[in-house]
């Protein structure tokens, strides 16, 4: 048994303020690999204190450039650990090892801030009648950030790089799933030469993670997880005017159009689109539109792909879909295919119970005959479960894509990529492609309506970690820009 009984405070290895430990069992072996001591409110005191000096110290001192140049190495550290960090998320929540995919999607943030920091200008000169403005880009401070089980790393990279470009410092509290691969973290910006004070990780639950968000340290939260969760901690940083950035759940929706090629859309949903990591993604397409007059032929060539699935061991690299993170998100799953089929969905694959003896798995499930009123259409599963929903027109296809609380995802299938651009156009949604989710990590990453607040990614993502200061000089005077 693994035993981690220290925490990263401030840039040190320490044992935790209090004496709470948790296990961790995985998913697969459903066995108990690793006991790890948790952070709480004292721990997350010092952090963030840690953090504060930091940031008036030397940290705060330091160039974009410069800070680019350390990005750049943590790209290099991480690009060098991540079959090792891959592997220890696999463990930690079944997600199939799929050629380190859980690890390398942590190095293109730190790659593409460190190029950006390199070739942008963080300083701009306006000039008008009134005289002459420097606009200047301030870090927003210190950021405390709160992560999801799901994609634990690439989506703290996604906030991570951005925050350390601005200049800011970062209290991380990671899922209690998952916090393995956040101490390979704290070592590889060691390695990297982040001084003491700007990175601590503090792994915890929601106890802990709200006395994070209540912290009248910390300038800014960075959440990612449940609309449920994420409301709450709108509400808190509402009440105290503190900047937050949310990315929440989805219930996106594939449409696909009558001309669309059959097996070019199954081959992009299936698993990718629709179940990558097992069907634990918030953007994923889990609600796909067809036409009356193509519904069949798509179930059926549906049914067959999902039905093909590998599914076993994650640690298998043949295996498409592994068991899910935890008893607790197998039970959930079963529950929403058992409400399924009780308000009249029909499983055209799937929706019994596992074969499996061992391991948390849930059948791959396709439900047809879907009404998008059912419970499986509005709800985010998170699971590896698609609802079929049938259309008469584009015009009610776009509607029932926009008939959900959720922003977050969505794609278009056709032949005919005017049309497709058109039909996307009119999706509220803060990500779509034509024939494909668009991806990258020049990307604003983020949704609409109950999937969250502010983008990640690109250059809006490092405007999320920026305040502006409009500084004014008199007229002829040479300031020099950063
Ligand atoms: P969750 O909301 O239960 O937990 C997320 C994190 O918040 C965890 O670290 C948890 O410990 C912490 N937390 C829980 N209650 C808290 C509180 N009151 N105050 C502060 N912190 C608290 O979500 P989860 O089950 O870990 O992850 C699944 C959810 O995440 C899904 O809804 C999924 O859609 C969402 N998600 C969204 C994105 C995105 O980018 N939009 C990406 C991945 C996952």
């Amino acid at each position: 048994m693994q035993v981690m009984d220290k925490i990263h405070v401030g840039g040190t290895w320490q044992r935790p303020h209090g004496s709470e430990t948790t296990y961790l069992v995985d998913p697969f072996t459903e066995e108990a690999y690793a006991t790890v001591a948790m952070g709480d409110e004292a721990d997350i005191d010092a952090a963030v204190q840690a953090a504060g000096e930091a940031l008036r110290g030397p940290w705060g001192e330091t160039t974009p450039r410069e800070r680019a140049d350390i990005l750049a190495r943590i790209a290099e550290g991480l690009a060098d650990r991540a079959m090792e960090i891959a592997s220890v998320i696999t463990r930690e929540n079944g997600t199939p090892l799929a050629g380190g995919r859980q690890g390398l999607v942590a190095v293109g943030p730190f790659e593409y801030y460190a190029d950006y920091g390199r070739t942008h200008a963080f300083e701009e000169l306006r000039e008008s009648d009134l005289g002459r403005l420097v606009v200047r880009r301030e870090p927003v401070g210190v950021v405390g950030a709160i992560l999801p089980w799901n994609v634990p790393l690439g989506l703290t990279a996604m906030k991570l790089a951005p925050a350390l470009l601005a200049g800011c410092t970062f209290v991380l509290k990671p899922s209690p799933e998952t916090p393995l691969d956040a101490f390979i973290l704290a070592e590889v910006l060691g390695d990297a030469g982040v001084p003491d004070g700007v990175f601590s990780v503090i792994p915890g639950g929601a106890r802990v993670g709200e006395h994070l968000v209540r912290h009248p340290g910390v300038d800014k939260i960075a959440f990612t997880g449940s609309t449920e969760v994420g409301r709450r901690i709108a509400s808190i940083c509402g009440e105290q005017v503190k900047r937050v950035t949310l990315e929440l759940g989805g219930k996106s929706a594939a449409i696909v159009l009558d001309d669309a090629d059959l097996e070019k859309t199954v081959a992009a949903l299936v698993p990718h689109g629709s179940m990558m990591y097992n069907g634990q993604a918030c953007i994923l397409q889990s609600r796909i539109l067809v036409s009356r007059t193509r519904h069949d032929e798509v179930v059926e060539a549906l049914a067959d792909a999902v039905g093909s699935l590998r599914v076993g061991d994650p640690y298998d690299e043949s295996t498409q879909v592994g068991p899910l993170v935890s008893a607790r998100q197998r039970d959930r799953v079963q529950g929403y295919i058992d409400t399924g089929r009780a308000e009249g969905a029909r499983p055209v694959v799937g929706g019994g119970r596992s074969r499996h003896q061992k391991g948390w798995f849930v059948e791959p499930t396709v439900f047809a005959d879907v009404e998008n009123s059912m419970t499986v259409a509005r709800e985010e599963i998170f699971g590896p479960v698609l609802s079929v929903i049938r259309y008469r027109d584009e015009k009610e296809a776009v509607d029932i894509a926009n008939d959900t609380v959720y922003g977050l995802s969505g794609t278009v299938f056709t032949e005919d990529i005017d049309r497709g651009v058109a039909v996307a156009g009119k999706v509220r949604t803060g990500m779509i492609g034509v024939n494909a989710m668009p991806a990258g990590v020049g990307l604003p990453f983020g949704g609409m309506k109950a999937s969250g607040i502010g983008r990640e990614g690109g250059p809006e993502g490092l405007a999320a970690y920026t305040e502006y200061q409009a500084l004014g000089v008199p007229v002829g005077y040479d300031y020099v820009l950063d």
